[in-house]
């Protein structure tokens, strides 16, 4: 089973009415919903609001695959928790960034960019898949609709995607890179534009395809203790057996 956590700062979700009625369960509770349907997933979820901000080192260290929705409450995250993220990355945990969370405390780091953009609200999408062999594009039409979204625009102040699996068009004739891919360290990064918080978004049953393709790609395949960007015990046991090779 892939061990999924979908993490939500949660404050719209709980303050805003519309917000309420399209996800009463929480935008994390419609995902998580979701990933639960599909072969080989266990999601739960974790939100802002809960002790250690819902993401303690056991739930980190029980994650193949975290996903962050956040868009108010950025700056509510601590520095430390945002660096744990990062470093799990780097050892392998897979990374979903979802929607206004292109500012997030964790991926702005593991980007190195500001990941700033273009925005209006209340936006017709259309989402272009524009690499049908990439393993998140399995499954998903050539295009797909969505009567409202928020409109991102380029520039995406992001570093070249290794990967770019969607584009999207916009009725105002912006375009934007919505669905990309980075490796950093061991891990496996995918940014994924459409969510809105006032948008049905994540109750299309493409979306849910795309999320769950993009989990079991994301999915750490190559951890095993040694392969670590470094390991002090494995730099040891090199050194003793006069393999050093020179760690920094
Ligand atoms: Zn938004």
């Amino acid at each position: 089973m892939i061990k999924v956590t979908v993490w939500n700062e949660n404050i719209h979700d709980k303050n805003d009415p519309d917000v309420k009625e399209i996800y009463p369960d929480g935008i994390h509770g419609a995902i998580a919903q979701a990933l639960n349907k599909m072969d080989g997933i266990k999601a739960r979820t974790a939100t802002l609001d809960q002790p250690e901000c819902g993401l303690p080192d056991e739930v980190l260290d029980n994650t193949d695959v975290l996903i962050w929705w956040g868009h108010t409450g950025h700056h509510l995250v601590p520095d430390e928790l945002a660096g744990k993220v990062v470093e799990r990355v780097l050892k392998g945990m897979g990374f979903i960034v979802l929607h206004s969370a292109h500012y997030a405390k964790p991926f702005t780091r593991l980007m190195g960019t500001s990941c700033s953009l273009r925005w209006r609200e209340g936006e017709f999408e259309r989402v272009w898949c524009v690499n049908p062999g990439h393993p998140i594009a399995e499954g998903v039409p050539p295009c797909f609709e969505l009567e409202v979204e928020e409109m991102y625009g380029e520039y995406f102040d992001i570093p070249q995607p290794e990967s770019l699996v969607f584009n999207g068009w916009f009725r105002g004739g912006e375009v934007f890179r919505s669905g990309c891919c980075w490796t950093r360290g061991l891990g496996h990064v995918f940014y994924f534009q459409p969510g809105h918080e006032t948008c049905p978004t994540y109750h299309n049953p493409i979306v849910h395809r795309i999320l769950s393709n993009a989990v079991r790609w994301a999915t750490p395949h190559n951890t095993r203790p040694g392969l670590e960007c470094y390991n002090p015990i494995a730099a040891e046991d090199m050194y003793e057996k006069g393999q050093d090779i020179g760690w920094y």
